[in-house]
């Protein structure tokens, strides 16, 4: 072995550098690897507002308000045929600071993320890691390819924050798709697209379609906006279309998209294209290893869950990692001790986003006869979910079939 850690992490995302400070601050040597040259482009832009408690425990909220990464205080949701609803501001259930959120660059977010981390003491390095190596069915290390060659580096715990690339369920063969989440995605930037004033400048859109997809309007710095469009493959695509195509085509459409961006420039380039967009993976920790963020699961966008997701599973898992170095057991078991909680609040999540998709659901009509549930369906949307909502999944299941 080169060099010998306590944690490695495998990716330098919100999720990694997130799990790599805490464990650092508990006094463990973390070292975190990753592949890409910072900064890098990430999509994933909009925050929800409970990502507050984790970025303020972490240290981040002093530099994100001296940013100037766009404040956001609200969302919006407008029906297919063009009408806004009212913003739905977070102040409305949250009071102080929290209230607020911000619709992040993500190049410039992860390099924050990024910086933090080595100023926490974390050895962050560029290098692919191209394997886990297990010693009994424990996992023991990494091999790490990078720019000075190929190195191995042992660790007590292995922590898996690789994204979408999902390491270790490659390696594993662990990840699946979710068969009821088969949505695809097509996005792009445009600069000079319309924005609200006062608190709802900085606030998503969320444009609803008649066939059940959307678009998301996000605007982020130097008066660019963020915009695409998620849904069935065969709603987004005609034919064999290719992604600008549809994607031009959708916005063409859209009376919400065009009016917005009626006077705006597109920047391009149009990303995303036919994909499964959500998958998970069968286990997601092992004796030595765990995985946080969207190494262990992506589900869907519609409710810009994912980087708090990232997060708030980095906290979680960093709790039980510290918990099991300090009792020098890295088994599952004891590895694992986060997993209740933390899947018990994602299961949530999952219940609104499959309503969403629903045929036979609506909010509107979920309100009109659960109006007793409106704070429970907005703890759900800023994402306090981590606590008994079992009369707001009981509601929810009274409506929804899927
Ligand atoms: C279309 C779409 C829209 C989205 N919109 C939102 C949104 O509005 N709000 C929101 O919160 N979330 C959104 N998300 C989700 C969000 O992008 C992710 O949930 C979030 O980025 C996950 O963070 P992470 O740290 O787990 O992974 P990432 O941010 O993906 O970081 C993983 C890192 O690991 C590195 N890596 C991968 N493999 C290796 C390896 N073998 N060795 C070393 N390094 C490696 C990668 O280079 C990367 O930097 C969206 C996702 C999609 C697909």
């Amino acid at each position: 072995m080169d060099e010998s850690y306590d944690v490695a992490v495998i990716g330098g995302g919100p999720g990694g550098t997130a799990a790599a400070c805490f464990l650092q601050k508990s006094g463990h040597r973390c070292v975190l690897f990753e592949r890409a040259a910072f900064p890098r482009y990430s999509i994933g832009e909009s925050l929800i507002p409970h990502s507050y408690g984790t970025l303020d425990r972490l240290g981040l909220i002093p530099k994100l308000r001296e940013s100037a990464f766009t404040k956001k205080f609200s969302v919006r949701f407008v029906s297919p045929d063009g009408r806004d609803s009212d913003p739905f501001y977070f102040s409305e259930t949250i009071e102080g600071n929290g209230a607020q959120t911000w619709q992040v660059d993500r190049d410039q977010f992860d390099l924050m993320c990024r910086e933090h981390a080595i100023e926490c003491g974390v050895h962050v390095r560029k290098g692919v890691v191209e394997h886990v190596d297990f010693a009994d069915g424990r996992a023991v290390g990494v091999r790490v390819r990078s720019a000075a060659g190929t190195g191995e580096f042992s660790a007590r715990v292995i922590v898996d924050a690789s994204g979408r690339a999902t390491a270790l369920g490659n390696q594993l063969d662990l990840k699946e798709s979710i068969p009821s989440l088969c949505k695809s995605t097509v996005w792009s930037y445009y600069r000079g697209g319309a924005r609200g004033v006062g608190l709802s400048a900085g606030e998503t859109t969320i444009l609803l379609f008649p066939d059940k997809s959307w678009a998301w309007y996000i605007p982020l710095l130097d008066d660019v906006v963020s915009v695409g469009i998620v849904g069935d493959t065969e709603t987004i695509f005609h034919g064999d279309e290719a992604a600008e195509e549809a994607f031009l085509r959708h916005v063409a459409a859209s009376p919400g998209l065009g009016e917005r961006l009626s006077t705006a420039q597109h920047l391009g380039p149009v990303r995303g294209g036919r994909q499964h967009l959500a998958y998970r993976n069968r286990e997601t920790v092992g004796d030595g290893w765990v995985m946080v963020g969207d190494a262990r699961a992506f589900l869907d966008p519609i409710y810009s869950s994912g980087v708090f997701l990232a997060l708030e599973s980095a906290e979680q898992a960093a709790l039980s990692i510290h918990e099991a170095l300090v009792a020098n057991d890295v088994s599952k078991a004891r590895l694992g001790t986060f997993e209740p909680r933390l899947n018990a609040g994602v299961d949530v999540i999952s219940q609104l986003i499959h309503a969403f998709y629903d045929p036979s659901f609506g909010f509107g009509e979920f309100l009109r006869r659960h109006p007793d549930q409106r704070p429970a369906l907005i703890d759900c949307l800023v994402g306090d979910v981590f606590k008994d909502m079992s009369s707001f999944t009981a509601a929810l299941a009274s409506l929804a079939h899927t």
